[in-house]
């Protein structure tokens, strides 16, 4: 194994999210060399088939087994090293302390140059944007950005941590997903097949529809490098921490 040129960590509430909204840029970034890993902040209990009429504890634990494999199988496809799975309740994802603090054990822990998390504010466009909406979604980058800066690099931030060996970590690029002023565009044109690859790993939510969501997400990446002059892109809002 060679050193990777740098760690890229994501953090996303569900299963699929990073697959819609950055698994080209992932795929990318992982034939440069980069060491990824992902955080699944729920147990993505609540992604049964709509028409479902067993809920209960059982069924829910039905989804998350199966949901998690589908994440590890898109993770295979993408290249993406680690997948850690936090269980948080699906539907109900909080920014609370104690998510702030595991995500900064885990920054602590895996020490990432780069973090991609979703937008913590919700978009206004005219298509397709309900998804960046969803309560979990917005929880989720809340507690991601929190748990980046300061508390990660702060010694002074839950100084329990450092009694349990973690020493600070500065992260130094946040790239969000889904957020409202995109600054900065990354090339998915010779990844585009890959994320649409690891987007079919997820079976159970898309499976019916990769024949919709292919010319649709193709379309997608088309229409966001538009105004960066390229063919197919992510893009995201771009920060650094110098
Ligand atoms: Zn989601």
């Amino acid at each position: 194994m060679t050193e990777p040129i740098g760690r890229a960590l994501v953090v996303m509430a569900h299963p699929d999210d990073a697959e819609f909204g950055c698994a080209g840029t992932i795929a990318a970034w992982v034939r440069d060399g980069w060491h990824v890993t992902y955080v699944v902040c729920t147990d993505a209990a609540a992604g049964g088939p709509d028409e479902a009429t067993d809920v209960s504890p059982a069924a829910r634990g039905v989804i998350t087994a199966m949901r998690k494999d589908e994440q590890r199988a898109a993770c295979a496809v993408l290249g993406v090293a680690d997948v850690i799975f936090l269980d948080e309740p699906d539907g109900t994802l909080q920014p609370t302390l104690a998510l702030r603090r595991t995500l900064v054990r885990i920054y602590r822990q895996v020490r990432p140059q780069r973090l991609v998390c979703q937008s913590p504010i919700p978009t206004f466009e005219p298509v397709y944007a309900i998804g960046r909406h969803h309560p979990d979604h917005l929880a989720a980058g809340t507690a991601a950005i929190a748990a980046m800066y300061p508390a990660s690099q702060n010694p002074w931030d839950f100084p329990e941590l450092l009694d349990e060996g973690f020493m600070p970590h500065k992260i130094r690029e946040l790239y969000l997903m889904g957020a409202p002023n995109p600054n900065h565009a990354v090339d998915i044109a010779a990844t585009l097949e890959q994320k649409l690859a690891a987007l079919a790993a997820h079976t159970s939510q898309v499976g019916a529809r990769m024949h919709e969501l292919r010319p649709r997400m193709t379309q997608w990446a088309a229409t966001a490098g538009q105004p960066f002059g390229l063919d197919a892109a992510e893009v995201f809002h771009r920060a650094e921490n110098p």
